[in-house]
């Protein structure tokens, strides 16, 4: 067992040394059958790791198989255009790691090779320390602690871990934690074993301790006071209010669209123009009553306000003034957009076709 100055006293190292056998058996029996375990490689595993970053593995099954049907290797990935790649995405949210990953396949076309170590892919765009350690274990089986939430969970629990764990000195000894623990022999294996068990028995609100491999070892075994405590994090900021107006600016079968920006929210992605057009465009009503969304630090309330232009030129006029442009709503479709678009599409367009606003 590794040892990196954490359990230092000979029954703290015996505790891991049991807790690590009997988390090894536990997964030999509870491994969930998920498509990247059946059918392993590193593209596979680094497109599930990136994938299911914030989203969950029901919802990232499907898209990882239909994403690999679109782009079936890394060559492919890099060479398509990030508007299909954008478009692939669509549903996961979070659209910067899609924008990164194509960044990373094309670095690693060009590269010839994925990376062979946890250092070469940790030097890639859209991959942070865990994500590295989680790939370089899981396909190359270099011997490195991969730790994500679930982990942090997991080893805060059972190791009585009262730092934040979101705060430096708290990652710290959960690391150690972890690297103590890790089966160098079989990392990959290890690795996904505590992330397994966090998702399935180390519940967030009501762990199932009595079903728990490490129970006879975990300082929080049986204990609703130390699940509700642990892991310990930072007070989260408030998210900020949004008040969000897209104008729905169309003239017959054509709509007014923009693209964001290259940085911040929903950057590059197509959406209803946000100033309103000029006096002599007609404003006919909103097409919904407000929509409310959730981003990371943004709480959004959305207001889809229906407008006419007075003719095809000054549609046109009006959104090449803001940088935009014409498309047919099935072109739209087509095209990458917010999942805050996505979730009201159906009533847009239905409330459009019908002439039914608010
Ligand atoms: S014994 Fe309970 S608290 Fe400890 S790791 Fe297992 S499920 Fe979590």
């Amino acid at each position: 067992m590794n040892d990196p100055g954490f359990l230092q006293k000979k029954t703290d190292q015996k505790r891991a040394h049991a807790a690590q056998k009997a988390l090894k058996a536990w997964y030999l029996q509870h491994a969930r059958a998920l498509p990247w375990r059946e059918m392993p490689s590193l593209y596979g595993t680094w497109l599930s790791e990136i994938m299911l970053q914030q989203t969950r593995v029901e919802t990232g099954i499907p898209k990882w198989h239909a994403f690999r049907d679109r782009f079936p290797d890394v060559h492919t990935l890099a060479v398509a255009s990030e508007e299909e790649v954008m478009k692939s995405w669509e549903g996961l949210g979070y659209y910067r790691r899609a924008r990164l990953l194509h960044k990373a396949a094309k670095a690693i076309h060009e590269a010839g090779a994925f990376p062979d170590s946890h250092a070469g892919w940790l030097a890639l765009p859209g991959i942070g320390p865990y994500t590295a350690a989680a790939i370089a274990s899981i396909g190359l089986g270099e011997a490195v602690a991969a730790v994500d939430g679930n982990v942090q969970r997991v080893l805060s629990r059972w190791a009585s871990i009262e730092e934040p764990v979101d705060a430096k000195p708290g990652a710290a000894h959960v690391q150690a934690v972890a690297d103590a623990w890790l089966d160098t022999q079989n990392p990959g294996d290890h690795n996904q074993a505590v992330m397994e068990l966090g998702a399935l028995v180390c519940a967030p609100r009501n762990p199932s301790c009595e079903k728990c491999p490490l129970s006879d070892t975990c300082h929080a075994a049986g204990d609703p006071a130390m699940w509700r405590r642990l892991p310990v994090k930072t007070p989260k900021k408030k998210p900020q209010a949004w008040d969000l107006t897209w104008h729905v600016v169309t003239c017959r079968d054509h709509v007014a669209v923009v693209q964001r920006p290259e940085t911040g929210v929903w950057a590059t992605m197509w959406c209803f123009p946000e100033i309103p057009p000029p006096a002599n465009f007609a404003k006919v009503g909103n097409l919904c009553e407000p929509v409310t969304h959730i981003l990371t630090h943004k709480r959004i309330t959305a207001t889809f306000t229906l407008w006419q232009a007075p003719d095809p030129d000054a549609l046109e006029a009006f959104a090449r003034k803001h940088g935009g442009g014409l498309v047919t709503w099935p072109e739209f479709e087509a095209r990458a957009r917010p999942r805050l678009l996505t979730k009201v599409w159906d009533v847009l367009l239905r409330a459009h076709a019908l002439g039914e606003v608010e």
